[in-house]
């Protein structure tokens, strides 16, 4: 008894191994192929330079959907199809204008409005300022001392968070609802301090919502430098004036698509892995990082696994997300649709935190389903993915997980991410070849796992 319970234990281990070995190999493939043969980089560099700035509505995003299309078609995936998606169609106008007016002396400062603001009156908006470190610290004040006056939003990212993603978790509300907690006390207009650790002269851009029955007022992001001068002239002079002057406006909602290429299950076609990015960046972006990246690793998975004749036993889907920055409306069409032609989604993996060197994948789902993956571990370990456990999915992918979907958010090292994030800066020039390439590898081989185990 004990001798064949012995046998049978020990064979299981030695099909373990098998199965870690043959698994390991083809790990291994994947990372030569995209290291050697990869397509990522050239991918975006069309992305970024060819197409551009695609914010949701824009020609340029039309023109990212036609050209992630053609390439997709162009790989010979088995089905590229668009999805019908209306987005929000917000347009900044000519440039901003800002100063400090201190006295007699006017000194310019960097601002651009913020994804989803009004307009100031033609003329712009001048008035005194009120700066602020936080909510609480605003609501403490009497409605007499707001009113009338921009509130400057100036509280920095935790430059001590070790993941600069905690840091913008931690001040991005001042971007996302600052307009509306400054509109309630009777202010004027909303400045906010642009998030990011560096001390740059740039705006870092976003979105932001207004509260219904509250007074639409006008919102930007300053640069850092711009942010720390008129924080400075403050204190020496509380009684200085800021005045902007901004031309956008929200147009009707646009018409757009969600791209996806398809690689039919061999197995298991009606079981669905996706694995994502997001096509729409900000318009004052290339969108290089943000997430340019995503979209072309994404589709480098597909087409690693084609090239080195893996036949997935699932489908295998790669998602363009149209609209994520200021609306998730592709997210939420793509979970939509989904549910509405019963498609079973067992895992979705999304890359949107930038191009950089892969660290590991952040896990949304149960504990037992956590534990199938710690099989996978060793096996991703050699290539610096070691970071993997319970956290972020991806806001694209995030609607699937009240359909059951395990979501996956692709973790690369995040120290450089804001250094760029939503500005004229998150271009091409600033993704490594090397770290793309890696990324893409990471994800091939994490979908290769989903497939062969499921979850
Ligand atoms: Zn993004």
């Amino acid at each position: 008894m004990m001798k064949k319970l012995f046998t049978a234990l020990l064979s299981l281990s030695v099909a373990c191994a098998h199965a870690q070995n043959a698994d390991s190999v083809t790990i291994r493939k994947i990372y030569n192929e995209a290291l050697a043969n990869g397509k990522s980089y050239e991918w975006l560099r069309h992305l970024t330079k060819q197409v551009g700035p695609r914010l949701s509505g824009s020609e340029g995003a039309q023109k990212a959907v036609d050209w992630t299309k053609q390439v997709m078609e162009q790989q010979g995936f088995d089905r590229v199809f668009l999805q019908d998606v209306m987005v929000p169609h917000w347009v900044r106008g000519a440039k901003e204008e800002a100063f400090i007016h201190n006295g007699k002396q006017k000194v310019t400062v960097p601002i651009a409005a913020l994804g989803g603001s009004v307009a100031t009156a033609p003329k712009g908006v001048e008035a005194g300022v009120i700066e602020v470190k936080s909510f609480p610290e605003l609501r403490a004040m009497s409605p007499d001392k707001v009113k009338g006056k921009i509130v400057f939003f100036n509280r920095p990212m935790d430059p001590t968070k070790i993941n600069t993603f905690e840091a913008y978790g931690g001040a991005v509300e001042q971007r996302a609802n600052g307009a509306t907690e400054a509109a309630k006390l009777g202010a004027v207009g909303a400045i906010v301090r642009s998030m990011t650790n560096v001390h740059d002269d740039y705006p870092h851009v976003g979105g932001m919502r207004y509260a219904t029955g509250v007074p639409l007022i006008p919102t930007a992001a300053i640069s850092t430098n711009g942010a720390d001068l008129l924080s400075k002239s403050l204190a020496e002079n509380p009684n200085l004036t800021f005045y902007f002057k901004q031309n956008c406006e929200s147009l009707p909602d646009a018409k757009s698509y969600n791209v996806v290429g398809e690689i039919k299950g061999s197995e298991k076609p009606d079981e669905i892995i996706v694995v994502g990015g997001h096509l729409d960046s900000w318009d004052l972006a290339e969108g290089a990082h943000d997430d340019g990246a995503g979209c072309v690793q994404s589709i480098e998975v597909l087409r690693i696994l084609k090239t080195l004749g893996i036949k997935p036993k699932r489908t295998i889907r790669a998602v363009m997300f149209m609209n994520e920055e200021n609306g998730l409306r592709g997210g939420v069409q793509y979970a939509d649709l989904a549910k509405k032609n019963n498609e079973k989604h067992i895992a979705a993996v999304e890359s949107d935190n930038g191009g950089f060197t892969p660290r590991g994948f952040g896990i949304v789902g149960t504990p037992a389903q956590r534990e199938k993956v710690t099989p996978w571990k060793p096996l991703l370990a050699p290539y610096g993915l070691t970071d993997i456990g319970a956290g972020g999915g991806g806001a694209d992918i995030g609607p699937l997980a009240q359909l059951g979907t395990v979501l996956f958010g692709f973790k690369p090292d995040s120290q450089r991410y804001f250094d760029y994030h939503h500005t004229m800066v998150d271009r091409f020039e600033t993704v490594s070849q090397r770290e793309l390439e890696l990324g893409a590898a990471s994800m091939a081989s994490l979908i290769y796992l989903l497939d062969q185990y499921g979850l």
